[in-house]
């Protein structure tokens, strides 16, 4: 997707902290950090949102989701542990049209979230 700012980052036509990439996804830094550590795990196919997800993307999700344990073991959080967030649709808090993981530690979270 030509508009699609992920796209355009998976693709290396906009910059970013890239700190991982592989065949399926990227992962790099949250351009306004909400946590010490805060990093998008994004996969490389455009898929807008988690809702529109099927079961032929079983494997890539998964392949996600690991992908995530592996750099939080990086980052240095997996011991303290950390925050998975999949933010879908408008009242889901969404504002990037692409789907994406947030991997967000280095600090103590609160619950509920606002
Ligand atoms: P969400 O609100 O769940 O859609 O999350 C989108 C996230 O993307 C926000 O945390 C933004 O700070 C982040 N973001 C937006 N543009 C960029 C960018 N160019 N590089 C890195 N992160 C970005």
């Amino acid at each position: 997707m030509a508009d699609c700012i992920f796209c355009q980052i998976a693709t290396k036509q906009r910059p970013s902290q890239l700190l991982h990439e592989d065949e399926q996804c990227v992962v790099f830094r949250d351009i306004t950090p909400k946590a010490p550590t805060h990093l998008l795990v994004v996969p490389k196919r455009h898929i807008a949102q988690l809702d529109d997800l099927t079961a032929a993307d079983q494997s890539m999700i998964g392949h996600l989701i690991v992908t995530l344990t592996t750099m939080a073991r990086q980052a240095g959080v997996a011991g303290s542990g950390y925050r998975v967030v999949i933010n879908c649709g408008p009242e889901g808090g969404q504002t990037v049209g692409h789907l994406h993981l947030h991997l967000l530690g280095g600090r103590a979270m609160h619950w509920p979230p606002g």
